[in-house]
């Protein structure tokens, strides 16, 4: 007899799926083409080898991590608090702020995430339509605000996947108005012209996420993190759990921070590849680029999967939203190296000359 133990309200969530497909440019999670310089790894081996009791919890408080994330952004470390990846946070933040009967908004299309933490947090999702062209549609957000009353409310700037970002100003009316906690997701947050960081320390009500996945490369030692007000902040470290953060991310993490020049170097080299990627695109017909503050493009094509699967045969691996309702016949594609880059722009112009 097979026996269900989910919860009933949860039978129907799909479990997040990874697509774990074999390529030579992997191209689809928005991750750095580059691993941590040998340098950093002869540190970290050190630490591996005579740094750290392993038998002992972390430091359950992150200090060193938090203290160099405050002094980065010219913030106490009251205002910081980590996480195992920002994906800790979301679920967190979601699970402290919103219980059975209450909203959380997000825009669609974005982060799946946001969704997936609310259904498990027994909350209501409020997904909120972004225009046309994915722009982020204030008009939009304010009558749904009021007319929905959530609790929380999501801002992903860039916006994952379309990579624009909210104006700045119409961001902080939003901001204001709002009851509620408003949390602004900028996991890539490196590669755009704007950031919230320094407004999170003036307003009592915003949450500014960001991870060291991203720019910093470190996803698979998932380091994220958060900046908020110090009332938040003492609310947010209650339904932290204890010693979240192994010891071996939190040094990695302060040893990237510590070596944020090597980041700031390979972010350019993104941004300017990213700019390269989006004139070569534009030159073939059928296409649609959307701008993007990140570090991946999205693209409309014709045929969205038959592309897709096009790209892995010539093995290149690409994020496929071509089913999804509001991205049809779209692909996400990360900038990469030069070579892969070059490698997804030939590819690109052989499939559309082949009609
Ligand atoms: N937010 C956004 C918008 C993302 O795209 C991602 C990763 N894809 C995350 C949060 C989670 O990142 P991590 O858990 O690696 O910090």
């Amino acid at each position: 007899m097979k026996i269900n133990y989910l919860r009933r309200d949860l039978m129907n969530l799909k479990a997040y799926d990874a697509e774990e497909k074999s390529c030579i440019y992997k191209m689809d999670a928005n991750e750095s083409p580059w691993d941590l310089p040998d340098s950093f790894r002869e540190i970290l081996a050190r630490d591996l080898m005579d740094g750290k009791d392993f038998n002992r919890y972390p430091d359950s408080k992150s200090t060193n991590l938090r203290r160099a994330i405050g002094e980065h952004w010219g913030v106490s470390s009251d205002q910081v608090i980590v996480g195992a990846g920002s994906d800790e946070l979301i679920q967190i933040l979601i699970t402290g702020f919103a219980g059975k009967g209450e909203g959380v908004a997000y825009p669609t299309p974005s982060f799946g995430m946001y969704q997936i933490f609310t259904l498990i947090a027994g909350a209501t999702p409020m997904p909120i339509e972004l225009g046309e062209g994915y722009e982020y549609d204030m008009e939009a957000f304010t009558s749904a605000i009021s007319k929905y009353n959530p609790k929380v409310l999501f801002i992903c700037n860039p916006n994952n996947p379309t990579g624009n970002l909210m104006d700045p100003d119409q961001l902080k009316k939003l901001i204001n108005a709002f009851p509620g906690v408003v949390v602004i997701d900028e996991a890539y947050g490196e590669f755009a012209k704007a950031s919230m960081i320094e407004y999170a320390i003036q307003v009592p009500n915003l949450v500014v996420l960001r991870t060291f996945s991203k720019a910093f490369g470190l996803a698979g030692l998932r380091v994220g993190y958060c900046i908020t007000s110090p009332e938040l902040a003492s609310q947010i470290n209650r339904v932290m759990p204890p010693y979240n953060l192994n010891t071996f991310s939190q040094d990695a993490a302060v040893l990237a921070l510590a070596n944020r020049e090597q980041m700031d170097i390979r972010v350019k080299k993104i941004i300017e590849q990213r700019q390269i990627m989006y004139n070569a695109l534009g030159k073939i017909d059928g296409l649609r680029i959307y701008p993007s503050q990140a570090n991946f493009l999205l693209i409309k094509v014709p045929r969205g999967h038959l592309t897709w699967q096009q790209l892995l045969d010539r093995g290149i691996l690409v994020r496929d939203f071509s089913g999804e309702p509001y991205l049809r016949d779209c692909l996400r594609v990360t900038i990469a190296c030069e070579e892969a880059n070059r490698a997804f722009i030939s590819s690109m112009y052989e499939i559309f000359s082949e009609g």
